[in-house]
């Protein structure tokens, strides 16, 4: 009975009065015919209610608990269900409640893995990616996003507008809400790095349950359009470093036929400029070309095994007009038996060529220049891969190249000194030739560099694995 609330009790007396009705008009029938005396009829009629609530009561009280489970049911869901005494009724009713709750545990746990896995799915896309409500406030992010806006707050709940704060991201996404159809737009992140984004912003055709109206996607545009700006340099600084000498050759050709048509002595010198003007477009055009076919190569790397030693014997003696021309002392220091590297032959000398070449241009007249090829333990940080490595390297001891300008030289056409390159018929392509060369062997270029000592450009390959 203390377990019963007065709601209960009001119950208890209305469901055992019905009951006892029946009982109670046959002791008072029976006493107004004075066949039972009215005290004797009362008694009974009273021991009847009696034996009828204790009867209600018991049953009851299990009900009463089985409604105190389902209210609590509703606020914790893995609210311990009650101990029953008798009846079988309400057994069963709990028996078929706490299947409910089960189905219910099973279909919560089916939603809350859902949601992860949906979690799990949009953290593993490198872009970053939002779901946005009717408001356009962020239903959720993946891990990208996050990283990228890293608010303090978060930002789940936020309007877009204090996230991605441009007018052009902020009407397509209204627009896209509006008139329910996909649309994109562009934008620059100014900090740490400016980068720019295209955002993607698509509807859903029904808002889903957790309000999910809109999916808004961003991509890193930063490096396709940084490519896009390279390749049209690139036209451009090729076409500039062609048609200067072809106009100087143009130039020169009117001029002997006209004011220097029968001029020996002008005719000779003019020529010689002309064949040197032509050269130059050669190289140029060759180096063009190498470039080209490089990089159509650079994803796939070479099989050969080549042997250094005699690739850099080779190269230096095709060099050996330029070196006598120049009187420069070139010291030689190659280990003897330095594993092969697997490799292109023809690349890996052009390579060595364009470095020594560069050292002996750069270097000065009567200088100095060393190569030196060894084995190294360690690989510089912009190597892939571990374990030991040749390091082969050619220094001169010129003007050197002021640490600013070390970042860009293997950048197209990038020159310290425009006018000594070309004095000197370089073309501006023989270090990014270089690179993309050591690059496809999966090396490393490294250039140190101090001012007015000198210059060491260091090639590490990986070696055949013996
Ligand atoms: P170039 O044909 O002009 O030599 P490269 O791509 O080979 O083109 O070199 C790019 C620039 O790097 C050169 O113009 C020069 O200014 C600088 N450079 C290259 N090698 C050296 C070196 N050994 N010493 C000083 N500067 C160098």
């Amino acid at each position: 009975m203390a377990q019963l609330s007065p709601a209960s009790l009001r119950r208890l007396a209305a469901w055992a009065v019905g009951p006892c009705l029946p009982a109670w008009a046959v002791l008072l029938g029976l006493a107004l015919v004075d066949r039972l005396g009215w005290i004797t009829a009362l008694v009974c009629c009273a021991i009847v209610f009696v034996l009828m609530a204790v009867l209600v009561l018991t049953r009851l009280a299990d009900f009463d608990r089985i409604i105190r489970y389902a209210e609590e049911l509703l606020a914790n869901p893995d609210a311990p269900s009650p101990l029953l005494h008798t009846s079988a009724t309400a057994q069963r009713l709990l028996s078929g409640l706490t299947a409910l709750r089960k189905l219910w545990a099973d279909r919560r746990d089916e939603a809350d893995a859902l949601a992860k896995s949906r979690q799990d799915i949009l953290d593993s896309l490198p872009d970053p990616f939002f779901l946005l409500d009717r408001r356009r406030r962020v239903v959720s992010a993946n891990a990208a996003a996050r990283a990228l806006f890293e608010l303090e707050r978060g930002l789940t709940g936020r309007d877009l507008a204090g996230v991605i704060r441009d007018p052009k991201v902020l009407e397509a996404a209204d627009v896209a809400l509006a008139q329910n159809r996909k649309t994109e737009a562009q934008f620059t992140l100014p900090a740490p790095v400016e980068h720019t984004f295209g955002a993607l912003i698509v509807p859903l055709s029904a808002t889903a349950q957790d309000g999910t109206a809109l999916i808004v996607a961003l991509h890193d545009q930063t490096e396709r359009l940084k490519m896009d700006r390279m390749r049209a340099d690139f036209v451009a600084n090729a076409s500039h470093e062609l048609r200067t000498p072809l106009a100087s050759v143009l130039g020169f050709i009117e001029t002997l036929q006209g004011p220097a048509k029968d001029d020996a002595e002008a005719r000779e010198k003019f020529l010689e400029i002309m064949l040197k003007q032509a050269n130059r477009m050669t190289r140029l055009i060759d180096d063009l070309l190498s470039l080209s076919r490089i990089e159509l190569r650079e994803h796939t790397r070479p099989t050969e095994a080549v042997d250094m030693g005699g690739l850099l014997q080779n190269t230096v003696e095709l060099l050996d007009r330029q070196i006598k021309e120049r009187r420069v002392t070139l010291a030689y220091n190659v280990a003897s038996g330095l594993p092969a590297v697997l490799g292109d032959a023809n690349e890996l000398s052009q390579v060595f060529h364009n470095l020594i070449i560069n050292a002996v241009k750069y270097g000065g007249e009567q200088g100095r220049v060393d190569v030196t090829a060894e084995m190294s333990d360690t690989r510089p940080p912009s190597m892939p891969g571990r374990g030991p490595c040749l390091k082969i390297s050619v220094r001169d001891y010129g003007e050197g190249i002021a640490r600013e300008h070390i970042p860009r030289l293997t950048e197209r056409f990038y020159r310290v000194d425009n006018a000594r390159s070309r004095e000197l018929g370089g073309t501006g392509l023989g270090l990014a030739i270089v690179k993309h060369i050591t690059n496809r062997h999966r090396g490393a270029l490294v250039v140190d560099s101090d001012v007015g000592k000198g210059a060491t450009f260091t090639v590490y390959l990986p070696a055949v694995a013996t």
